[in-house]
């Protein structure tokens, strides 16, 4: 927590009956907390789901997560039980690991990544949050694990519209930097990438800002009718994959187009 945050209210828990599961998308990911303080209104595909699914009433039941206060035993447990371990775990696809203002989700996660550690499991992670300076501490942490922000402007008035609970974009590059200069694998993703009719922004702005990072994804944004993908969109989408797969190529930075 930095001076100045509110002091955290103690989150309530929840109990779950397995934690480490693969996705649909094909990797293992852990979601230790329902819910998430970021409330991004892109929407946030996670809680269409939850809401869909009946496990949270609304946006503001979203806002307020509860933590899965058996996830450290049930990790425990699975890791025993299962006879092939993970390549990698993922944290999180459907909460935030380092969510702000909830200092016991960041310190779960961490321990979690502690133990997969232990098994020679790296984690690759990914926050709105502020990725902490613990992460680089290669005793606690062994693996060589991904250290990933999501990072779609620098407008702050953006951030505030659009995910108003995350950090400022600032505190969150500052933090990857961090880690990137203790000699830990990096990663940004831009997702959803805002088109004009959202906000006027220069890309290259924000790729300069995370140049000394070893991984790039980029992608459009979805689930939002003021977005429209007709042809435009997809010229726009098409120019600015072209500027992310150059600007990559010329620092030798890993590039990802979704
Ligand atoms: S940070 Fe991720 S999980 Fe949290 S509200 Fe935003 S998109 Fe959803």
């Amino acid at each position: 927590m930095d001076v100045g945050d509110p002091l955290p209210k103690p989150l309530d828990a929840i109990e779950r009956k397995s934690l480490l599961y693969r996705s649909g998308l094909g990797f293992h990911c852990i979601n230790h907390a329902l819910g998430c303080s970021h409330g991004c209104r892109y929407p946030c595909y996670a809680f269409l789901m939850a809401r869909h699914h009946g496990r949270v009433r609304d946006y503001d039941e979203w806002c307020r997560p509860r933590i899965v206060g058996n996830a450290l035993a049930l990790l425990d447990r699975e890791l025993t039980r299962k006879r092939v371990l993970p390549d990698e775990v993922h944290l999180c696809l459907t909460t935030d690991p380092f969510m702000v203002g909830h200092p016991e989700v960041g310190e779960m996660s961490l321990a979690i990544i502690e133990r997969l550690n232990r098994c020679e499991i790296p984690c690759s992670v990914l926050t709105k949050g502020r990725l902490p300076a613990e992460l680089a501490d290669r005793r606690r942490f062994p693996c060589d694990n991904t250290h990933g922000i999501s990072l779609v402007s620098l407008d702050e008035g953006f951030r505030r519209e659009w995910e108003p609970g995350a950090a400022p974009y600032g505190e969150r590059i500052a933090a990857l930097r961090r880690l990137h200069a203790a000699g830990r694998r990096t990663r940004v993703h831009i997702e959803p990438y805002p088109t004009p009719d959202i906000i006027v922004q220069d890309l290259s702005a924000v790729l300069a800002e995370v140049a000394f990072v070893d991984h790039i994804y980029f992608s459009g944004w979805n689930y939002n009718p003021r977005v429209s993908r007709d042809g435009a969109t997809e010229a726009f989408y098409h120019a600015q994959s072209r500027s992310v797969r150059r600007f990559c190529a010329g620092r030798e930075i890993e590039c990802e187009i979704g």
